[in-house]
């Protein structure tokens, strides 16, 4: 557990995977995580963070950001259209572009910003009816319009069906994003991450296995 140890199994698998060492992004996800577990995580020089709630990103990350210049921070959690345009101002990615409607209010903002975050599609590969995400069939045709909006996705991201083998989601996003041009691939999490990385991977999203349990309570 911890930072040091998920870099080193990172890199672990980046070498038994046959990848480039460096080739995979680690998303530290410090949603509801206490801030001095975020702020000793900082202090170690990791500059890439995964937050899931607008609300929450907005009150910790502006301060974190003027003392921690270089930090980055991902989207990674669904976003509701009326906060598109707080967070296209707050994060340097996005991962969860799920459906037309927020692409629409994306594309909104085009004409206000000098270029909007790095957007991954979420991909239901599943096929779960509760989760979010776009069909597989469906993807080059939500690509298309996307494109005819004036977005440009980079990559594809999954979150694979809870209790099951991840592998078969890993192996589908991948093809999905060679079929369809996009080299960014964002998938596994703390269970999963070195699975992910065998199956191409480009950026996984670990949180618990970084900075210990989440408590919601
Ligand atoms: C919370 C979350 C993660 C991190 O989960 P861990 O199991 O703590 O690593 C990764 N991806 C998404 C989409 C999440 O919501």
């Amino acid at each position: 557990m911890g930072l040091n140890d998920i870099n080193r199994r990172i890199a672990a698998a980046e070498q038994a995977a046959g990848r480039a060492p460096g080739s995979v992004t680690l998303i530290a996800v410090s949603k509801v995580q206490p801030p001095e577990r975020v702020e000793a995580v900082l202090a170690s020089g990791h500059a890439v963070f995964g937050e899931n709630y607008v609300q929450e990103a907005q009150a910790k990350w502006p301060d974190w950001r003027m003392r921690f210049p270089d930090v980055s921070v991902h989207m990674i959690g669904p976003l509701q259209s009326n906060k598109a345009k707080v967070a296209v101002g707050l994060f340097d990615a996005i991962h969860t572009l799920d459906r037309m409607t927020l692409a629409r209010k994306l594309a909104a903002q085009l004409a206000d910003q000098a270029c909007l975050p790095q957007l991954f599609v979420q991909v239901n590969t599943g096929d779960e009816p509760q989760k979010a995400g776009i069909l597989v069939d469906e993807v080059p045709g939500f690509l298309r319009s996307c494109t005819e909006l004036g977005l440009s996705p980079e990559g594809l991201m999954c979150i694979p069906p809870e209790g099951k083998d991840p592998t078969p989601h890993f192996r589908l996003l991948r093809r999905l994003g060679q079929d369809n041009g996009l080299s960014l691939l964002s998938m596994g999490m703390s269970a999963d991450f070195e699975i992910a990385i065998a199956e191409g991977a480009t950026h996984v999203r670990v949180g618990s296995a970084i900075f210990g349990a989440r408590d919601y309570g």
